[in-house]
């Protein structure tokens, strides 16, 4: 059974998402503050945290910063509940690692999806076919989620590692931004291009002398290039 922990200050939406939650089978666990989360996080090690961005004292994003900057929390799944207009908090928290977001109001029934497709996509992939990608010096373990350029591991966030895959599987091939958030998302809901724009840039920062190949083709999207 998936543990989820749901830190969220607001007593209405975190009961509606406990009791959605437990009815599909999950075990559910609450914290009011950011502190309080964190604590529990640390001890529980819940298999996906469900965090809202306007907690009080501490807010969302700096427990994202947090959990992502501690090794034992760092992997555990994070999905963002937003608010309208905290659109630059989202590419924020995405850029931060965390998996994705929800902005409310929120449908429970996407909600429930974007949970179950969060915690598939963080599933233990042993039994899983996965196979290295070659693109010139880069690698890319579609099983493992790894880049490995130059025999180092790049350290990517779960989008930034999409991104780099969703081009890589076509070297040469011009994504444009839409397809690209399709790939990256594999679900169908808005992203907006900006956050591509945002993720392109730290994954660039990331590439060293690679992120050259990692070309803007202006007015349509991006390319991997295909190189020597
Ligand atoms: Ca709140």
């Amino acid at each position: 059974m998936s543990r989820i922990l749901i830190i969220e200050d607001e007593d209405d939406i975190a009961r509606l998402l406990e009791f959605n939650l437990v009815r599909e089978g999950f075990d559910v666990q609450k914290a009011d503050t950011g502190h309080k989360g964190l604590t529990v996080a640390q001890q529980q090690l819940p298999d996906l945290i469900l965090l809202d961005l306007m907690l009080p004292e501490l807010n969302g994003l700096e427990v994202c910063r947090r959990l992502k900057a501690n090794p034992k929390t760092a992997r555990i799944p994070l999905i963002m509940l937003t608010a309208k207009g905290e659109e630059a908090d989202v590419v924020t928290g995405l850029e931060l690692g965390a998996d994705d977001y929800i902005a409310k109001p929120f449908s429970i029934r996407i909600l429930l999806a974007r949970v179950r497709s969060v915690l598939r996509r963080g599933a233990p992939l042993e039994n899983q076919e996965s196979e290295w990608v070659h693109v010139g010096d880069l690698k890319i373990h579609t099983g493992r989620h790894e880049a490995v350029l130059a025999e180092e591991t790049l350290p990517l966030t779960p989008l930034e590692f999409q991104l780099l895959l969703t081009l890589a599987s076509k070297p040469g091939w011009v994504f444009t931004r839409n397809q690209i958030v399709a790939q990256i998302r594999g679900e169908d809901y808005a992203v907006t291009d900006r956050a591509v724009d945002v993720l392109m840039v730290g994954l660039r920062k990331k590439c060293g002398d690679f992120a050259t190949r990692l070309e803007t083709v202006r007015g349509i999207g991006y390319r991997l290039a295909e190189g020597k």
